[in-house]
């Protein structure tokens, strides 16, 4: 008999992780073994859009995991099913080959997977084996903050106003660290159904997913797997000193000069978020998508730092901002999980279905040359050359970069939202459908309180605005690097054309017209 703890790809860790927690109380309970499942799926890493990077992160966060779960001696089994439809199949039938009286998971909010779980009730129950799902993903689950009607918030402000004064009102309960998962009797290991799991090895490739050798390795480089890192991170961005280069792991100069006071990021968070030429922000995106750092601990953390007891409600300081943000994520989750047809490539806001787009591809499926160009970062708009080159390179993006970016594609140049939703999922090592679907959403204005279709981006002015110094541009653009001011942030032609950069795809004001046009009056060109 024992204990499956099956691992889905957002949950990454040991520490604080309700359903290894939960699943390692019962097992001790139980006198029994605790053992822990992770199901790779090609068929469904290829339906969701995810991109390499995200899944060569996920195995080399297992990898780690293996070897710091074999130290408790518990097996970490990695197995590889192809097709999605099946999955449950597949989870029942490890669980019957090794005796599973229950089941334990964390619940994944996209609507195949909801109803991968349900399937998962309904076939586990006759086969004696008790499913117990739990929420880890958010600080506050989806469907607790709701409107006096009962139903999802679609706007963000009374949303955010509700989610801190209900996690003011329930910090013990909502910040709770879960116990970690006690080791399992030394002899698991040599017992004749488990000791062979301890034996498997994480997978270095995947069958029918491509991954890329050659970025992976720089991945590995820029962007650590394990919880240890994630943690370093966040004491790094909290802490009262300036980072230096190997705090975070992040080459600092890759998004920027280190910032050269002495103040923590956190704390000039507030003021300091939007610049894309500093080190503002946390970069823990990744760490919080993949779940290799909790959620919970990352507010606890800063509320701790910061000895206050409350999450702090003011939009100007650093600390209550940054909480402030990563109630985004949660909004973005309730979201999708009370609205799916967001992540279903419709428009949240329906009367924008119709909006005509420039067409992106030829008959062959090849990109368009305005597509071709926004991806490679050489649209001869410096700050979207910038943000998208970033991101090729890097498999990261500020935020402000990415409003810009994305606002670029479908106002500028009207491609699709879901082409450019896709390609971020593709290139991102953070790529969460979540978040990815409602910042598209917003920038494309079709979303859940989106920016409104008229307030379109010059991304000129929005230049000067995310990177001040111009090193943001500098640095990714180097053919601009011996430009400053205005030049720099929208080089004269004679100048682009001596530096042999590129001429800007669209006018920005003509383009501006087109976008008003067709989004007043959606069906028409
Ligand atoms: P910090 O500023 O340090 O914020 C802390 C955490 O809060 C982030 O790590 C993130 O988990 C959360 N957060 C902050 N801002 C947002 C936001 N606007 N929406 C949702 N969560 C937020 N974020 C992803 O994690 N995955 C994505 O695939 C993704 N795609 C995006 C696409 C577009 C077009 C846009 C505009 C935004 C997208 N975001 C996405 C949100 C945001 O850009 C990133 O979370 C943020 O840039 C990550 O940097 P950070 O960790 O330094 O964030």
């Amino acid at each position: 008999e024992c204990v499956v703890y099956w691992m889905r790809m957002a949950d990454l860790r040991i520490h604080d992780n309700r359903a290894l927690s939960r699943a390692s109380d019962q097992a001790q309970k139980d006198g029994i073994p605790l053992i822990v499942l992770f199901i790779i799926s090609p068929q469904d890493y290829i339906a969701h859009d995810r991109g390499a990077r995200r899944i060569d992160f996920t195995l080399r966060n297992l990898a780690l995991m293996k070897t710091s779960f074999a130290d408790l001696h518990i097996p970490l089994q990695v197995v590889t099913h192809f097709q999605r439809k099946t999955m449950p199949y597949c989870a029942l039938s490890f669980c019957e080959k090794h005796g599973a009286t229950t089941l334990f998971a964390n619940i994944e909010y996209e609507v195949d997977e909801l109803r991968r779980d349900l399937e998962i009730c309904k076939l586990a129950a006759p086969k004696g084996i008790q499913a117990n799902f739990f929420h880890n993903k958010c600080v506050i689950e989806p469907g607790i903050i709701v409107t006096k009607q009962d139903k999802a918030y679609t706007v963000y402000s009374p949303y955010q106003r509700k989610w801190i004064a209900t996690l003011n009102a329930n910090i013990p309960y909502y910040l709770e660290e879960c116990p970690d998962p006690v080791a399992n009797d030394e002899n698991v290991r040599s017992s004749k159904i488990f000791a062979q799991l301890f034996d498997t090895r994480v997978p270095d490739y995947i069958e029918g997913f491509r991954l890329d050798d050659a970025d992976r390795e720089k991945m590995k480089e820029v962007w650590p797997a394990g919880e240890d890192v994630a943690a370093k991170m966040l004491d790094a961005f909290l802490a009262t000193k300036a980072r230096t280069s190997q705090l975070g792991a992040v080459d600092p100069v890759a998004c920027g000069a280190e910032a050269s006071d002495k103040a923590s990021r956190v704390l000039k968070y507030g003021s300091e978020r939007d610049r894309a030429d500093r080190d503002t922000t946390s970069r823990l995106s990744l760490y919080l998508s993949s779940g290799v750092i909790s959620v919970r601990a990352c507010v606890r953390a800063s509320m701790v730092k910061w000895k206050t007891s409350k999450v702090d409600d003011n939009r100007n300081s650093g600390v209550g901002r940054w909480i402030q943000e990563i109630a985004w994520r949660d909004f973005y989750t309730n979201v999708l999980a009370a609205l799916p047809r967001v992540s279903m490539g419709r428009p949240f806001l329906e009367k924008f279905a119709d909006v005509v787009w420039e067409k992106h591809e030829d008959s062959s499926g090849n990109d368009s040359e305005a597509l071709k160009r926004w991806k490679a970062g050489t649209t001869g708009v410096p700050v979207v050359d910038a943000a998208m080159r970033c991101m090729n390179e890097m498999g990261w993006m500020h935020n402000r970069a990415r409003m810009i970016a994305a606002m670029f594609l479908t106002k500028d140049l009207m491609i699709d939202w879901r082409v450019g939703e896709r390609y971020f999922m593709e290139k991102l090592i953070d790529g969460d459908l979540a978040s990815n679907n409602g910042g598209w959403q917003w920038c494309a204005s079709t979303g859940v309180d989106p920016c409104p279709y008229f307030r379109i981006f010059n991304p000129y002015s929005q230049s000067s605005k995310v990177d001040p110094t111009g090193e943001f541009i500098r640095h990714w653009v180097p053919e601009l690097r011996k430009l400053a001011g205005p030049d720099l942030h929208n080089p004269p032609t004679v100048t682009a054309k001596k530096l042999g950069y590129p001429l800007p795809v669209v006018v920005h004001s003509e383009s501006r017209d087109r976008a008003l046009r067709r989004y007043k009056n959606p069906g028409e060109e």
